[in-house]
């Protein structure tokens, strides 16, 4: 979330619902119900650590088991989506408390029928996981080159996490009060995802490789954000007042200490409006925006 200056003027809820439990089992997977308020990562190792597959490239995200479902949380190849089989949610229109199915949910890249409304409250979330020792094939090149496995290939949970949480590291995309790149919301633009010949138009000045891409449903193609950014003339640390890209990941932007929202914003604008004038395509934020605008 990013949130005006000036602070909500209303009032905000903080769910501290804890708990995880089996409510299924049999041989080859176990469905669990995990409370809102149960903190991400703690669920996520503790998947791994009992051996229950799926979530392990989430490792190292912040926030609330709550809060996973609202933008369909992903990393690394794979996505809560992939795993959810209902979320428990309060209607705030109609009073009712009720499971929805993942269709009902309608994920997307970094969405669903949750974000940017305030229709639901998520209540509890369930996954069903699939019993191994092992990963889920590995579908993101960078993890698999730090992992020495092809892509599609396995690796023991504990050893998916630990390379996930590394990657993370480097990047400035683990909370780390001392490091000044992680005070961000993570990435704040979202990959653009185009048709295949507007994807094959994009090109680099020079002798850049073309942007990173990955295939989407549809035919449609995602592409690396943070190469349109870069290519755009926005390098790492490229600075506003106060805020900057960070110097270890092109789509972190990060308050130096004295940044404001409206700073951020200033600087998110110029970006996205330079990428735009280079490529002609518009990049979204990921945040919800709270009393301001991009
Ligand atoms: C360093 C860093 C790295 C990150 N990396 C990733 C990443 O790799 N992948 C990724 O997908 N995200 C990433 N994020 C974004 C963030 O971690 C996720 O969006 C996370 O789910 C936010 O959880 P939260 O509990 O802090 O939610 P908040 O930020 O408090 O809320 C986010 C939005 O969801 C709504 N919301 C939250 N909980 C509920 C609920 N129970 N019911 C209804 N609405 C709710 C809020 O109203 C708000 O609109 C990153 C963030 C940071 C700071």
């Amino acid at each position: 979330m990013v949130i005006a200056d000036p602070g909500f003027a209303g009032t905000a809820i903080l769910l501290r619902s804890r708990g995880l439990r089996v409510v299924e089992q049999d041989a080859t997977a176990v469905t669990i119900r995990v409370a809102a308020g149960e903190p991400w990562d703690e669920v996520v190792a503790g998947a791994v650590a009992a051996g229950w597959s799926g979530l392990e490239c989430l490792s190292g995200i912040p926030g609330a088991a709550g809060a996973t479902p609202i933008q369909n949380v992903g990393a690394y190849g794979q996505a809560v989506a992939q795993t959810i089989t209902a979320v428990r949610v309060l209607d705030r229109v109609t009073g009712a408390v009720s499971w929805l199915p993942p269709e009902q949910c309608r994920f997307g890249y970094r969405t669903s029928v949750f974000k940017r409304s305030d229709r639901w409250v998520v209540l509890e979330v369930q996954f069903r996981l699939p019993r191994s020792p092992r990963s889920a094939p590995i579908r993101y090149a960078e993890l698999a080159g730090a992992l020495a496995v092809r892509m599609g290939d396995t690796a023991p949970l504990p050893v998916v996490r630990e390379a996930v949480i590394a990657l993370r590291a480097g990047k400035g995309m683990l909370l780390d009060p001392a490091d000044p790149d992680t005070y961000s919301v993570g990435s704040f633009f979202t990959n653009p995802v185009l048709a295949p010949a507007a994807a094959a138009t994009l090109v680099a000045d020079g002798a850049a490789p073309p942007p990173p891409s990955w295939p989407e449903p549809g035919g449609l193609v995602k592409v690396s954000a943070a190469w349109l950014i870069e290519q755009a003339g926005f390098p790492k640390g490229y600075a506003g007042l106060g805020v900057a890209i960070s110097s270890k990941h092109t789509l972190a932007l990060t308050n130096r200490g004295t940044g404001t929202t409206a700073a951020l914003l200033a600087l998110a604008g110029e970006i996205r409006d330079g990428v735009r004038a280079r490529f002609g395509v518009t990049l979204h934020a990921e945040p919800v925006l709270v009393d301001c605008i991009l």
